[in-house]
């Protein structure tokens, strides 16, 4: 894959990701808030949006919403618990279960959460137990892949149990919708919130809430804030092709080229294999170079993947990711309270080329730093 002349560094990040250079050329333009070719854009992504996400159009709606992506989760918990009687249930296994406590907390939802650590995928039975005990909850709420760790949580069981026992499923899909198939009708997920700037490639500046019509409707009156009003946001642009207030003009002409390259790869099914790709020579890899994984015990998908921090005198993170980022290779703190950990991320617009790149890059980064280690067992 060909870059862009100034050579950015390669993000192996959770988000922000490497794009394109014609995703970022793509944003090279300047179009007004009613342009109509940017109005005809914003239709076509939200088009494509339902298409990707497998729904129809009579009953699913993609609503488009400013901002990262916590605010389309913040959005969607606001507007689907009831203002009267309404309860969440939050399944957390790391901290994106854990904000969405915090933002019911806030909008001053009544919350519960079945916990589990870090490592540990959550268990639909649990939940279904949780459900049967206590009749007032009324939403289910849970993180696909918890980007935290990278552990992906069974939502195709879970949302069957929320479904059998009459509750409304939600999923913060931020970092794996595009990089797997996700069945949100059979599945039963009446809300499901991503991201423009994790799997399908683009900046950041928006989020999206695919989202059951009915819920929606449904929902009139529930939302606690003015502008993350998932309803009004979408009516409006049902009646005036137009976002209510500002639009990110710049990163919906940069996500139209991301989703035009989505399909041009092959769709989510081919993205999926080259994600793998990079996750499988990114472990094994590591493995050679004598590092181990957080995740041994399973839950492992091919997002991102954590790695404890060796427990050799001369290694530091902070040194060995300054050797890399000189190197041209971005790789993230990890995120667990009891270990000490990192993340490298398999997404984005990278490939195999990169992530050997990158391998050779931390070989000589431990060399430098006078680290050796006895090869890990490589995973499968
Ligand atoms: C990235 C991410 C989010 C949202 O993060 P923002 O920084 O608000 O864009 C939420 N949930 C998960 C699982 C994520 O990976």
């Amino acid at each position: 894959m060909r870059r862009v002349p100034w050579r950015d560094k390669l993000l192996f990040a959770p988000g922000p990701l490497t794009t394109s250079p014609a995703v970022k050329a793509a944003m090279l333009r300047d179009l007004g808030a009613r342009d109509d070719e940017f109005l005809d854009i914003v239709a076509d992504v939200k088009n494509r949006l339902l298409t990707l996400a497998g729904v129809d159009r009579d009953s699913y709606a993609a609503v488009l919403v400013q901002g990262c992506g916590s605010m389309g989760v913040e959005a969607a918990i606001g507007c689907a618990v009831p203002r009267a009687g309404g309860k969440l249930l939050v399944a957390v296994n790391g901290a994106y279960g854990r904000r969405m406590v915090d933002m019911a907390e806030v909008l001053g939802i009544p919350v519960d959460t079945v916990a589990y650590p870090e490592n540990v995928v959550v268990v639909p039975d649990d939940i279904g137990e949780r459900l049967a005990a206590d009749k007032t909850i009324t939403h289910v709420a849970m993180v696909h892949c918890e980007t935290t760790t990278g552990i992906f949580n069974p939502i195709g069981e879970m949302g069957k149990i929320v479904a059998e026992r009459g509750r409304v499923f939600m999923v913060d899909a931020m970092s794996s919708f595009g990089a797997t198939e996700i069945r949100i009708r059979e599945w039963g997920i009446r809300w499901l919130v991503s991201s423009a700037n994790k799997c399908l490639e683009g900046v950041p500046g928006f989020c999206f809430v695919i989202v059951a019509k009915g819920e929606l409707a449904a929902g009139a009156g529930n939302a606690r804030s003015l502008c993350l009003d998932l309803r009004a946001q979408d009516e409006d642009m049902r009646k005036t092709g137009q976002f209510r207030y500002t639009p990110p003009t710049h990163a919906i002409l940069a996500f139209h080229q991301a989703l035009l390259e989505l399909e041009a790869e092959g769709g989510t099914r081919a993205r999926t294999e080259r994600y793998k790709r990079n996750c499988r020579m990114l472990r094994r890899g590591m493995a050679a170079l004598g590092f181990r994984e957080f995740l041994a015990s399973g839950g492992h998908g091919w997002i991102i993947t954590s790695f404890r921090c060796p427990e050799h005198g001369k290694f530091s993170f902070a040194a060995f990711s300054a050797i890399l980022r000189d190197g041209g290779f971005v790789i993230y703190p990890g995120k667990v309270g009891g270990a000490d950990l990192f993340r490298v991320g398999s997404i984005g617009r990278i490939d195999a080329a990169d992530v050997a790149g990158l391998i050779d890059a931390m070989r000589r980064a431990l060399a430098e730093m006078g680290v050796t280690m006895p090869p890990e067992e490589a995973p499968e």
